[in-house]
């Protein structure tokens, strides 16, 4: 009965004359007494069927039985509409179905929203009733732009000689990182599957197998605290190839991504994208995934206060602090208040403090000007290059905090005064991170991106000498992909000789029993001729989120988690029964 099934929303005023077959849901019912009209929406869209009584009387008194999410079938021809009925915000307004037959499939309980609400709808009930929240056009359209996006990847990548292969979901646990989702094993009792935090060593694997380029579109699970912009499961598009540099994977990257805007956005964006090193980001932006689409860049004054006579200045250089310098443009605006406001923003940062000080065509004015010297105030002028009227913020303090507290407080201002171009698409490449850090709580090095992270050749020999202040001038191959100032992957040239891998999990403190143990398998095929080989993680919601300018990734995920990791629809997690407990020699010890 539903052969010949046309789509509500790719009628057109071609099909003016035809007769159509339509299915789906009453969006909106409108009687006005012996005409009724049905606003008809299927997947594509929304298309107006109209029933007169007149002609139709028993369709017609049915259609006035009908609700909103009734589940309807139509038969009936397409017509044009009368010049005054247009209705432009529909995308088939200018015709409608003058309909000869209704049949109702299914009723539908009034639903807990309207599906067409144009109001806030709180998360909560969208989350519950996601199968109704999937409905609506907004959601739609994420979800079949995500689908998009999959099948653009798989096209890309397919056509430049990436093989897709998948890597196994229950996998063997290799904490490092992140804590991993455990799943019981029935027939090996009290042993443990761990789902993957990412296939990693799969695909490096694959590189030592000859697939010398590999990607998948893969599932991967942390069990981490959540945070806005984080799911306990999401989507990577995940790739790894063989006989290559930085240079090729970012290149590939940048042809996929291209390929990804153009079928979300309909756009063209240019490539190469800008590139800068970890060390330039963190001076110029104090963050290591920079939003460029402003300026309110930092600038290190460190030295023009060596003799400084502000009290706070001399003690932070004591200490061994830094001196950084924000110019914001306001034209004398920025309020005393507004001022006192960014100083309790920065405290989340640790920051103490905000010194300003106005700079008003050749005066510096209020602030700190009084202890400012003339020295001072020419070298000042000229580094900043300080002209018109303008407001100087100054942080002083450790390195990190300054960073922190100058970088935020940037995107804040950027915000809140709005600098922000929101159609812009600011991609950007982070490259030369460091290889470690040192964290002085733990007295331990940790891996800035992994342990299977290749250090720059020219950096190797200072692995020698490694000590806690030097851990980061050592720089890994390793590269961020940013768009407007969220990291959206990240990845890096792997170890591929048995030594340097060795060498690595040596610093990291991970004893040989312990990395036989956990990373055996990839040691061993280290030793079979691994050729060099590299690639990148990208997050697929977050690419999503921002080009479809969506507020979080659970607006571009078909079924979210909360953040508190639930699944408001299924009701997951939940309690299992004693049975399954039993089989599985597993105790449940009420927290
Ligand atoms: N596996 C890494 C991650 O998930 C990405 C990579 O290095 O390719 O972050």
């Amino acid at each position: 009965m539903f052969d010949n099934r046309n789509y509500c929303g790719k009628l057109s005023s071609g099909d003016i004359g035809n007769e159509v077959l339509l299915a789906g849901w009453i969006d909106r019912k409108r009687d006005l007494g012996g005409i009724v009209f049905l606003e008809l929406r299927d997947v594509t869209g929304i298309v107006q069927v109209v029933f007169d009584s007149s002609s139709i009387p028993e369709e017609t008194q049915r259609a006035e039985k009908v609700r909103s999410e009734f589940c309807v079938m139509v038969k009936g021809s397409v017509v044009k509409r009368t010049e005054e009925t247009v209705n432009p915000n529909l995308t088939t307004g200018d015709i409608e179905i003058k309909a000869e037959h209704l049949e109702v499939l299914a009723e539908s309980e009034v639903p807990p929203f309207p599906i067409d609400s144009q109001d806030k709808l709180s998360e909560e009930i969208r989350l519950r009733y996601r199968f109704l929240d999937l409905r609506r056009a907004e959601m739609r359209d994420a979800v079949i732009s995500r689908h998009r996006t999959m099948q653009v990847t798989r096209q890309f990548l397919s056509s430049h000689n990436f093989y897709e292969i998948e890597t196994p979901m229950l996998n063997k646990s290799t904490p490092e990182g992140a804590r991993d989702f455990l799943v019981p094993s029935r027939i090996s009792r009290g042993m443990f599957y761990a789902l993957p935090q990412s296939p990693q060593l799969f695909k490096q694997i694959l590189m030592v197998s000859g697939f010398d380029r590999y990607f998948q579109i893969v599932k991967c699970f942390r069990d981490e605290d959540l945070r806005n912009d984080r799911q306990p499961e999401f989507t990577q598009v995940d790739l790894e190839m063989s006989f290559v540099s930085p240079d090729m994977v970012m290149r590939e990257i940048e042809g996929l991504l291209v390929e990804m805007v153009g079928a979300i956005q309909g756009r063209d964006i240019p490539t190469p994208f800008p590139r800068i090193t970890y060390d330039e980001a963190m001076s110029r932006y104090g963050k290591d995934a920079p939003d460029t689409r402003f300026g309110l860049e930092l600038t290190d004054c460190t030295d023009i206060f060596g003799e400084s006579g502000f009290k706070v200045f001399q003690s932070t250089l004591e200490n061994g602090g830094i001196i950084k310098a924000m110019v914001v443009p306001d034209e004398g605006k920025i309020s005393r208040k507004m001022i006192d406001d960014y100083i309790e923003y920065v405290k989340a940062y640790r920051a103490m403090g905000l010194p300003t000080v106005r700079y008003n065509n050749g005066n510096f004015e209020t602030g700190i000007s009084k202890f400012l010297s003339d020295d001072e105030k020419k070298t000042l002028s000229e580094r900043l290059s300080l002209e018109g009227n303008v407001l100087v913020i100054f942080s002083c303090d450790r390195k990190q905090v300054v960073n922190d507290a100058l970088g935020n407080l940037r995107e804040h201002i950027a915000e809140q005064m709005k600098m922000v171009d929101g159609d812009a698409m600011n991609f950007i490449w982070v490259y030369d991170f460091p290889l470690l850090e040192y964290d002085h709580q733990d007295e331990r090095y940790y891996a800035m991106h992994h342990p299977f992270t290749a250090p720059k050749p020219d950096d190797v020999e200072k692995l020698e000498s490694l000590s806690p202040q030097n851990a980061e001038d050592i720089r890994a191959q390793a590269y961020d992909v940013v768009l407007n100032g969220m990291e959206i992957g990240g990845g890096s040239i792997r170890i591929n000789k048995m030594e340097m891998q060795r060498k690595m999990f040596n610093i990291l403190g991970i004893s040989e029993e312990e990395a036989r143990v956990k990373f055996s398998f990839l040691l061993e095929a280290l030793q079979y001729g691994a050729p060099p080989h590299g690639g990148i993680a990208l997050g697929l919601d977050r690419i999503l989120m921002l080009l479809l300018k969506r507020e979080s990734i659970r607006e571009v995920i078909p079924f979210p988690k909360t953040q508190k990791g639930q699944c408001l629809m299924s009701n997951a997690p939940s309690p299992v029964a004693a049975q399954q407990l039993k089989d599985l020699s597993i105790k449940v010890v009420e927290p």
